[in-house]
């Protein structure tokens, strides 16, 4: 079976050029065309004697995803659908602002979690990435679209429900020999898996977490999102008070505010007690409807006088604008079905 070298983390890729008798430096060498170079081919690493490339690509590969399909936004969003090597596919999405470009990499092909405002969760789960399919959409964004600084875990699939892919790729992603993207500058988003979150907290990465909270109301959130039901209010921000935050960082709280749902002056008071004593800042995002669901989102009013609420009572809170919403590359919006 042919193994791309992306899948390898760099442990095993030391092994295998120890096994292949080659001295350690080839090792970092190969790193630098994967990760810094982009590039796709074992014989166009042309640092590494022929033999090596020929002894190398007998049992491996270094390919990339294939682009089925690329949509750009008026704003410059640009979505992607990625074909996979057993002929799945995922999203990925490119996001340029003034001061970073972001990728909004995919963990899962469907997610077994379900949130009731979730494009993602109404197709079912079936199978995770491995790392080299995750590290993959970084680069493939990168050839096409150019410079990436940022990398959030935030697109189809729950990150943490494919803990181990998901943490050795954000190694790589921030270690110099991998791709050197600075830790605050990656940021892996979670449902709330409080045993997976209590996991990461000894992890010693140095990257950023977001939750998608949404209520502090656990019959909301229930409503919301089922995984509640399992991890309720209560035991995730147990799990979160412990995380080992570096000095000036803070949890962001994604905070998806619906029309009659979660949007009331006292949802805003819950939220305020339930984040009391934790580091953390609240992203507030007007929800773009997919097509079937039932919740509306909130009026722009509304939307202000919460974050109004919530910074009254000394939260940071911002409204975020979603990017990407007239190509459905908008938060939960990504479904590999629905592209075209
Ligand atoms: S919001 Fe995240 S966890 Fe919930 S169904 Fe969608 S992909 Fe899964």
């Amino acid at each position: 079976m042919t193994v791309n070298l992306k899948d390898l983390t760099f442990a095993r890729q030391d092994e295998l050029i120890a096994a292949l008798g080659e001295p350690k430096f080839r090792a970092k060498q190969v790193r630098d065309w994967l990760y810094a170079k982009n590039c796709r081919d074992i014989t166009l690493m042309t640092n590494l004697s022929k033999p090596l490339r020929e002894k190398l690509a007998v049992e491996h590969t270094a390919e990339g995803l294939k682009t089925l399909h690329r949509r750009a936004a008026a704003d410059g969003t640009i979505k992607y659908l990625f074909g996979l090597a057993d002929g799945l596919s995922v999203e990925t999405v490119y996001i340029p602002e003034e001061k970073r470009k972001t990728v909004c990499v995919s963990t899962q092909v469907g997610c077994k979690f379900s949130c009731a405002f979730c494009a993602t969760g109404s197709q079912g789960f079936t199978r995770n990435l491995s790392l080299g399919e995750i590290l993959n959409q970084v680069i493939e964004a990168r050839v096409d679209a150019g410079d990436v600084t940022n990398v959030v875990f935030m697109g189809m699939g729950e990150p943490l429900d494919n803990y181990q892919a998901v943490v050795e790729a954000a190694r790589m992603l921030n270690a110099k020999e991998g791709f050197n993207i600075g830790g605050r500058r990656i940021t892996i988003s979670t449902a709330g898996l409080a045993p997976q979150i209590e996991k990461l907290a000894g992890e010693g990465l140095n990257v950023n977490i977001a939750v998608s909270l949404h209520a502090a109301d656990n019959a909301i959130r229930t409503r919301l999102m089922p995984i509640n039901k399992k991890f309720p209010v209560e035991k995730l921000m147990d799990a979160l008070t412990h995380y080992p935050l570096k000095e000036g960082r803070r949890i962001t709280m994604e905070v998806i505010l619906f029309d009659g749902v979660n949007d009331s002056a006292q949802d805003a008071k819950k939220l305020v007690r339930a984040l009391h004593g934790l580091r953390a800042k609240v992203n507030l995002i007007r929800f773009n409807p997919v097509a079937g669901a039932e919740l509306q989102p909130s009026p722009r009013e509304r939307v202000e006088q919460f974050r109004q609420s919530l910074e009254n009572s000394g939260l940071d809170a911002t409204i975020r604008i979603s990017r990407g919403g007239d190509i459905e590359a908008a938060c939960g919006q990504l479904k590999s079905a629905k592209m075209g």
